[in-house]
Order: C-alpha cells, then sequence, then structure tokens
C-alpha cells in the first residue's frame, strides 16, 4: 500500500474563492463520512500558512502585496501552503502521494498578475521549493481542468525541465491562446466531452510521454469544473475522477516511484466532490475501500 497525505485546512474550506471553489469543505468531509482517513496509510495534515518569502521566490513583490490587500490573502497562504508542504513530504520519502485541497486555484497565476479565482501559482511554487530544497530538477504538470493553465504555462516557459500538459482545447483561454505548437515540453490537448472520450484523449497523451520524460515528481492540477453541473466544459460525470485518477497514479507509479501530488480546489457541486474524493485517496493510498463497486 502507498503512504498518502491529504492537506487540508479550514481557512481553505470556510474562506474558499465560492463560486470557483464551490465544495471544498464538503470535498474534505466526504472524506471523514467515509472514513478514509482511518486507514493507518492516510495521513492527514493540517495545511500551514506558505512562507511569503518561499511565495517571492515566483511571484513579484508588487503582486503578493496587492494579493496582502484583497479577502483572498490567507486562504492563498494556506492553499499554497498545503501544496509546498506536500512537495517537502513526498520528497523526503514519508509520504508516497498527496491530495491537496485549496480554497482557491493556482494555474491561473503569472508572476504579477493573476485571474479566475488564483493568486499564487502553487505547482511553480512547488517545483521552486523542490529544486532549491532538495536539489530535484525534473516535473511534469498535467492539468486537465477546463481552462488553459495560462500562468502555468508563462512561469515555465523556456524550462525544458518541465513538461506542461494541459487540456483546455476547444474551450476559451485554449487554443485560441495559439499555444498548441509549444515546444515538446509544453503542450495542450482538447478535452472528450464525454467520460469516455476525456479518459482516451488523457490515456494517449500523458501516460507515454510522462514516462518518457522521467520527471522526479507529478503535479496534477485537478479541475472539477469540467463536471457537468459545473461551469466549465460541464460534459463528465462524477465517475471519471477516480478513472483519472488511477490512470494518473499508475502514470506516477511508473515514471517516478509513485511521486504525485493532486491539487483541487472542488470546483463541481458538493456531492460529485463528495463521490469523487473519497474515491480518488482509496486510489491514491491503494485500499480497496471501495472494491467491488460497480463503476
Ligand atoms: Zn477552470
Ligand atoms: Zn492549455
Amino acid at each position: 500500500m502507498k503512504r498518502t497525505g491529504v492537506f487540508y485546512h479550514d481557512v481553505c474550506g470556510k474562506g474558499a474563492y465560492k463560486t470557483l471553489a464551490m465544495s471544498v469543505e464538503e470535498g474534505f468531509q466526504s472524506l471523514e463520512r467515509e472514513n478514509v482517513l482511518s486507514y493507518p496509510n492516510v495521513i492527514f495534515y493540517e495545511s500551514k500558512p506558505a512562507d511569503e518569502e518561499v511565495i517571492g521566490k515566483v511571484h513579484a513583490e508588487n503582486w503578493i502585496s496587492y494579493v496582502k490587500g484583497t479577502p483572498w490573502w490567507e486562504v492563498s497562504l494556506y492553499s499554497m501552503g498545503g501544496a509546498v508542504q506536500a512537495t517537502e513530504e513526498v520528497l523526503r520519502g514519508k509520504i508516497d502521494n498527496a491530495l491537496v485541497f485549496g480554497g482557491v486555484g493556482g494555474h491561473h497565476a503569472h508572476s504579477d498578475d493573476a485571474w479566475g479565482g488564483c493568486y499564487f501559482n502553487d505547482s511553480m511554487i512547488g517545483i521552486h521549493y523542490a529544486r532549491e530544497n532538495f536539489g530535484v530538477k525534473r516535473f511534469a504538470i498535467i492539468d486537465t481542468d477546463t481552462h488553459h493553465g495560462d500562468g502555468t504555462r508563462s512561469l515555465a516557459s523556456g524550462d525544458e525541465h518541465i513538461l506542461h500538459i494541459c487540456f483546455c482545447g476547444s474551450f476559451f483561454g485554449g487554443w485560441m491562446s495559439g499555444e498548441k505548437t509549444g515546444d515538446r515540453t509544453k503542450l495542450c490537448f482538447s478535452h472528450g466531452f464525454s467520460d469516455e472520450k476525456e479518459l482516451e484523449n488523457v490515456k494517449k497523451e500523458v501516460p507515454g510521454r510522462v514516462e518518457e520524460f522521467k520527471p522526479d515528481l507529478i503535479y496534477w492540477v485537478f479541475g472539477l469544473d469540467t463536471h457537468k453541473d459545473s461551469y466549465g466544459t460541464a460534459t463528465l460525470t462524477e465517475r471519471c475522477y477516480p478513472k483519472l485518477a488511477g490512470m494518473i497514479k499508475e502514470t506516477a507509479d511508473r515514471a517516478c516511484d509513485g511521486r504525485l501530488i493532486v491539487k483541487t480546489a472542488c470546483n463541481a457541486p458538493a456531492w460529485a466532490t463528495a463521490y469523487a474524493m473519497p474515491r480518488i485517496v482509496d486510489l491514491l493510498a491503494e485500499l480497496g475501500h471501495f472494491a467491488g463497486e460497480s463503476t
């Protein structure tokens, strides 16, 4: 069995950027309700706020000062803190993989600008922290949120040790930005407009590329705004997410000893999040808690 860390803080649940992070608290509570946190190989961490200095490695001082003046400062600190802590624990070997609940997003955050419920870029802050403190170099970021990860793309551009595979095509901010033909480490692909098609697209574009790239660690930007009752591509059912998780976990197992950080902002209705999250922890930690359930 794998050791899985779950990172959450009430500030992220109660102070979430509401419309975009609809059900963070319910997503976490569903883990308690389904008892997946009671397994000894599932370790709960209360997220700590990120150090401003760590954020400053990726973001401009004037942007940090600006965010400080918004209502999203505290929730941003705790959301980034969870991602940094998860990176640290995975690279220390304390846990194999992690599920991190954020109250804000991250992939639309540039160095000195952001939009769409994002303020700071969690994956890029994690990568910077990992490189500085653990000497690891290569990272894969898999982004299955509806929207194009424009902030991540701009911050990672020119860095050939970061593989950024982003599913965003045919949707606002995606291929319209003309980035489909970036270099071989910066790629965008289309979403599938059904569970089956989405899984097929991810299977086609992710495992082979990531295994060949050989990252030290994988971040999965797990946006649920692709859910049929959310505000994005709105075509997937909640049943798709554990299957996606299974595929990405297997990829991590083969590519980098299972080192995987799943970062979510729970941007789907509570009932969909409550279905997906316990099953994702089940898969990450190889619990078999939901074994036998028809899918
Ligand atoms: Zn999105
Ligand atoms: Zn994209």
